[in-house]
């Protein structure tokens, strides 16, 4: 009796599995295709749910298995928008991981608050450093999450944009959403450990996104 119960239990949990999978999958190709986010919190909550066997069942059929952050981000920046907005540009934080700097970067690491850039120009680290200045959005430039979280923490930032591949930035803005903070997320342009691009055009529209006053 006992057995035959435990087999049901074991059934109906591999049938809910494969319906969850089935539906994330649905969602999130429906989300790619049409840009319209439908059900944000159920499909968040599934992905964070089965991240790992939905980027698998992607990679079995071989597709980009990224694809799973890539709705995760969108699904994040569409309803983090209004709280984020509602900030300040000097109440925001810009923060660049350290890939995107040139191999012959002269910057050097600050323990504190990540690298610090010397503005030489040879990445687009120098352009943003210079619109941020302006705008009144600090800038930082991280060698790793964990470090990431730490300069957000000690920031104090209200708000921030995030640049990073996709499934960093699907970390990340959950960590940021622990930690009470909305965020906008941009991918990179090229991915890889050095030499990567932006957007810069896309960053700056990030961080600018227009206040509520
Ligand atoms: S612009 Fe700044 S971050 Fe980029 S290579 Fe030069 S010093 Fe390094």
């Amino acid at each position: 009796m006992v057995v035959e119960t435990l087999g049901k239990v074991v059934v109906l949990a591999a049938i809910a599995f494969v319906v969850l999978l089935v539906l994330a999958l649905f969602f999130c190709f429906f989300i790619i295709r049409t840009k319209r986010i439908i059900f944000p919190n159920l499909v968040l909550f599934i992905i964070s749910l089965l991240y790992e066997p939905l980027r698998r069942l992607l990679s079995f059929f071989r597709i980009d298995p990224t694809l799973i952050d890539r709705v995760s981000v969108e699904i994040r920046n569409t309803i983090n928008y209004h709280e984020f907005v509602a900030t300040d540009l000097e109440e925001r934080v810009l923060l660049l991981p350290q890939c995107i700097r040139s191999t012959d970067c002269p910057a050097k690491l600050n323990p504190v608050d990540g690298i610090h850039c010397m503005d030489c120009g040879k990445c687009g680290i120098a352009e943003l450093n210079a619109n941020c200045k302006e705008l009144g959005v600090r800038m930082y430039i991280s060698p790793g999450g964990t470090f990431t979280g730490r300069i957000l923490m000690n920031s104090r930032a209200k708000a921030a944009v995030g640049v990073a591949c996709y499934p960093n930035l699907h970390e990340g803005m959950l960590n940021a959403k622990l930690m009470g903070t909305p965020t906008q997320g941009v991918p990179l342009t090229t991915y890889g450990c050095v030499n990567t691009t932006v957007d810069i055009e896309e960053i700056l529209n990030k961080c600018k996104m227009k206040t509520s006053k």
